[in-house]
């Protein structure tokens, strides 16, 4: 990869990462807003509101999710930019060869070339398979 290609996939790199964290303050100040009017909720009135109640602490779960995930990639992305300044970024960490052009453009932070991720994903679905069996 040129140094063309690298300075192209860092800007996009960069670009990612502003939008998660952009993202992720979202959801976290979403969280404070709801965690704010709990506090002050009328306690004597509880058990009327205990279906809202329920649907808060499932949103809630679901952005816990998506900070989560959020987590990850941006883990992903700070690892991509650190490969780009290694010098490593675009080579499959399994195999060493060459990722698709094609792939990096979809998703920059990848590791795996399509090869090694479709065989790491079909080992997972056998571990899946195989605990599903042992039960
Ligand atoms: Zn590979």
């Amino acid at each position: 990869m040129n140094k063309k290609d690298r300075d192209y996939f860092k800007s996009v790199l960069l670009k990612f990462r502003q939008d998660l964290m952009g993202q992720i303050d979202q959801v976290k100040e979403n969280d404070l807003n709801s965690t704010l009017r709990d506090a002050a909720g009328d306690h004597s009135a509880y058990s009327y509101h205990m279906a809202d109640q329920g649907t808060d602490n499932m949103e809630r779960e679901k952005n816990f999710f998506y900070v989560q995930r959020d987590n990850h990639t941006m883990q992903d992305i700070i690892e991509a930019l650190e490969r780009i300044e290694a010098g490593t970024f675009g080579m499959c960490v399994e195999c060493g060869q060459k990722i698709n052009r094609d792939r990096l453009e979809a998703m920059p932070y990848a590791i795996f070339c399509v090869q090694c991720k479709s065989d790491l994903e079909k080992i997972t679905r056998n571990n899946h398979f195989m605990t599903g069996d042992a039960f």
